[in-house]
């Protein structure tokens, strides 16, 4: 097989799980985003999927979509790029620059860097608050205590903040995590959801997830 086939039997296979845990749930396919996680994927490995008709992408570098993705958009005007990694402070003015959503705002100073950025840019990608859900150390994300305070922060900061986004601790069952997740945004009334993976995307779909966060199963096993 060609790469192109390989790629075009991936995103298909991805699509069916999609479409499957929606059925399941009474929910319509189109109302989840998948987002294609590109990160360390060469350019000539996405090229494939653009060509199969995928269109969001994200990545959890900046730097490194700042190399990637300025030609792929020109190539291709109408792809979104989402950035769903942890974001430096530092980093913001390039990040409202170039992403079109922002799936990693955890703590006050990077709500404080990211209006300062909008306000300049006159750009607002739309935002997640990502949620430590796991209460993990090592994890961004903020706490669950602080949730509420940040959001009253970044909504009256101007952020255009849509939904909550969380990575479940590893090795464990993720639907509890998924669900307090959802929980979550319930009671604030947010609607986006960003949860789920590779391996558990059917699972975070049946809980209600609005955007799918795949990388491994688009594009393979990564090489480190
Ligand atoms: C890499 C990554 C993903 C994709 O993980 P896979 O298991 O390869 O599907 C999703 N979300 C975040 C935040 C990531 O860094």
């Amino acid at each position: 097989m060609t790469s192109e086939t390989i790629h075009d039997a991936r995103l298909d296979a991805v699509r069916s799980q999609i479409a499957h845990a929606a059925r399941i749930a009474g929910r319509q396919p189109e109302d989840i985003m998948l987002v294609a996680v590109s990160k360390t994927r060469d350019a000539d490995e996405i090229a494939p999927l653009i060509a199969a008709g995928q269109r969001l992408f994200g990545e959890n570098r900046v730097q490194e979509a700042q190399a990637k993705w300025p030609a792929l958009k020109a190539a291709t005007p109408d792809l979104s790029l989402h950035l769903v990694g942890q974001l430096q402070s530092n980093k913001a003015e390039d990040a409202v620059a170039l992403f079109d959503a922002i799936h990693s705002v955890d703590r006050p100073s990077l709500v404080a860097a990211l209006a300062k950025a909008m306000d300049s840019q006159g750009r607002r990608p739309d935002c997640f608050i990502q949620v430590n859900i796991g209460d993990e150390p090592q994890k961004g994300g903020c706490p669950i205590t602080d949730l509420p305070a940040l959001l009253a922060q970044a909504q009256a900061a101007g952020l255009p903040i849509i939904g909550l986004m969380a990575v479940p601790p590893a090795d464990t069952e993720a639907a509890p995590y998924f669900a307090l997740l959802a929980k979550l945004a319930r009671r604030h009334g947010l609607a986006g959801l960003s949860m789920g993976m590779s391996d558990d995307l059917e699972t975070a779909i049946m809980l209600g997830a609005t955007h799918v966060r795949v990388g491994t199963a688009l594009f393979g096993a990564r090489n480190g």
